[in-house]
């Protein structure tokens, strides 16, 4: 009989939710674990702020799959619930044309179709057509992208996979994202909406797949919620748990480099501004240009560098807080620009923020009083911006909070620049610097390409031993729940060979 090894010991870089889920998934398999974050607590991106009496949640605002949580906590032998809730959203978003058309949309398939018909922008049956076709495109990919590890480097071992893949590949890769639109709705605004979506792994529309019209469906056929103390509630109850599992934190401990496993007993060595730590194998959590600066750039890591042209797009985003309220908003609110093309022109060729941006304002006071004083909203204002380049982002910002405020005034019919009480802003360099993230980019490499849900960095890597990758840059990408996954999912590469 084969001997079984003993759990052994687990370093993870990144207190981001991929190496919280990392932490929790080992933890629950009897590993002794530690993480290390330069940061002053977990959560990574997905941070909060306090600006006087306001609190804000930092990054993501929009939760969706849920029992991808609810899954990660059975496996520790907790009860989700008992660490965070989330209340399902019926309303999900207000959406605003500068035409003024106004949405609200709503989390099942029949009441989105008939608010679209309401505003008479496509029927009912138009909606459902659509929505069938990105419910049918998620249950075909989700079980291979999501929910298995794709290296193209090893696909050939797997020739299980190979028919499932060609009929992924099959699935409207040849049209983009704009183009299923364009077929599915005779509206601008129906597509509009639509084509939105590929922001929510920062990607182009007029360049990503029509694959992405998966995304929908997680939306409106899967849900969403707000969590009942903000996104922030989230990391905080993963750490709780992980801590109850044993797992140790380090946190304002920046890692400054890193050695390999030296010979066959050696483990992964982090040298950090908190002294040295060791293990036998080690989780990034971290952008991997990042990761591989940290063991000196070996000519070999280089494979895995991304080009600037293949970057997900970043942010630039304004925490006000308001004295003032504002009915005709909800919790999550989209204020479309006049030139959706131009928009994603001037993020991914020009390089600049959009002269007329489409502006998404979170206010998580509508669902959690606490986060505002009475009478008060405290707003998340968030505009697509291209990755850290050349821009003057100190000459940017001030110029873009002003076409912002007045976009928002005009479209409101309300003022909002002389409310502001409290505010902060954070762009693309402070991305960077806070998170690690390459340039400040949100999501890692962006989907604007067929081939990229297989050019995403491996969760094992094939360069170094004991070496696994989680988070928004690793498989299977960005954005709450699939970092949780890909945590999981290399966990799962580890165990395998273990
Ligand atoms: C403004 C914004 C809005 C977003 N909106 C949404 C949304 O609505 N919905 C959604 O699902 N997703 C959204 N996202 C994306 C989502 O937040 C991320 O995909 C996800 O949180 C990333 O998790 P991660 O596991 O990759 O780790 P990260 O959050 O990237 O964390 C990595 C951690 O590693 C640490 N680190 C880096 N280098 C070092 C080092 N050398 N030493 C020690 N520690 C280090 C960093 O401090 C950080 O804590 C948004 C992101 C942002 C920034």
């Amino acid at each position: 009989m084969a001997a079984v090894k003993k759990a052994g010991n687990a370093l993870i870089i990144g207190a981001g939710l991929g190496g919280l889920a990392a932490a929790l998934e080992l933890a629950s398999r009897g590993w002794r674990v530690q993480v290390l974050d330069q940061r002053s607590g977990p959560g990574g991106k997905a941070f909060t702020e306090r600006l006087g009496p306001y609190r804000f949640d930092t990054g993501p605002s929009l939760l969706t799959l849920l029992p991808v949580f609810d899954e990660l906590f059975a496996l520790t032998g907790a009860d989700r619930e008992a660490y965070f809730g989330a209340r399902p959203l019926e309303e999900i978003a207000r959406y605003f044309w500068p035409d003024g058309t106004a949405l609200r949309s709503f989390s099942s398939p029949r009441t989105l179709a008939d608010s679209f018909s309401r505003a008479g922008i496509a029927r009912t049956r138009e909606v459902l057509a659509y929505l069938e076709h990105s419910r049918k495109l998620y249950e075909r990919s989700t079980p291979l992208f999501l929910y298995d590890t794709i290296d193209p480097r090893s696909l050939w071992r797997r020739p299980a996979l190979w028919p499932r893949l060609l009929g992924i590949l099959g699935l409207d890769t040849g049209r983009t994202l704009h183009e299923v639109h364009r077929s599915f709705f005779r509206d601008s605004r129906a597509r509009q909406f639509f084509d939105r979506y590929a922001t929510y792994n920062g990607s182009n529309p007029y360049e990503a797949p029509g694959t992405l019209a998966l995304i929908p469906h997680v939306e409106y056929g899967l849900g969403a919620w707000a969590p009942e103390g903000g996104i922030y509630t989230i990391p905080l109850a993963m750490e709780r748990r992980a801590r109850e599992m044993g797992v140790e934190f380090c946190y304002a401990c920046t890692v400054e480099s890193l050695a390999p496993p030296a010979g066959e007993g050696g483990g992964w060595i982090a040298e950090t501004s908190r002294g040295s730590f060791e293990a036998d194998v080690l989780f990034s959590n971290i952008d991997p240009q990042g990761f591989y600066g940290l063991l000196g750039d070996p000519p070999r890591t280089r494979r895995y560098q991304v080009e600037d042209s293949r970057l997900s797009s970043s942010a630039l985003v304004f925490y006000w807080g308001l004295g003032n309220t504002y009915p005709q908003t909800g919790l999550h609110n989209i204020f479309f620009g006049s030139d959706y093309p131009g928009e994603f022109r001037s993020i991914f060729q020009d390089r600049q923020v959009p002269e007329d941006p489409t502006i998404y304002v979170n206010i998580t006071a509508k669902y959690v009083p606490g986060d505002a004083p009475e009478g008060s909203e405290n707003w998340f204002v968030l505009v697509n911006a291209p990755p850290r380049g050349e821009q003057n982002w100190d000459e940017v910002v001030p110029a873009v909070r002003e076409r912002v405020i007045a976009s928002l005034e005009r479209r409101l019919d309300r003022d909002i620049g002389r409310y502001i009480q409290e505010e902060s802003w954070l762009a693309p360099p402070g991305i960077e610097e806070l998170t690690g993230s390459y340039r400040g980019s949100l999501y890692g490499p962006s989907s604007n390409h067929w081939k990229s849900a297989f050019l995403r960095h491996p969760n094992k890597s094939s360069l170094y031993r004991h070496l696994y990758f989680c988070g928004g840059s690793a498989h299977p990408g960005g954005g709450m729940p699939l970092v949780v996954l890909s945590g999981r999912l290399a966990v799962r590469e580890l165990l395998r060979s273990w």
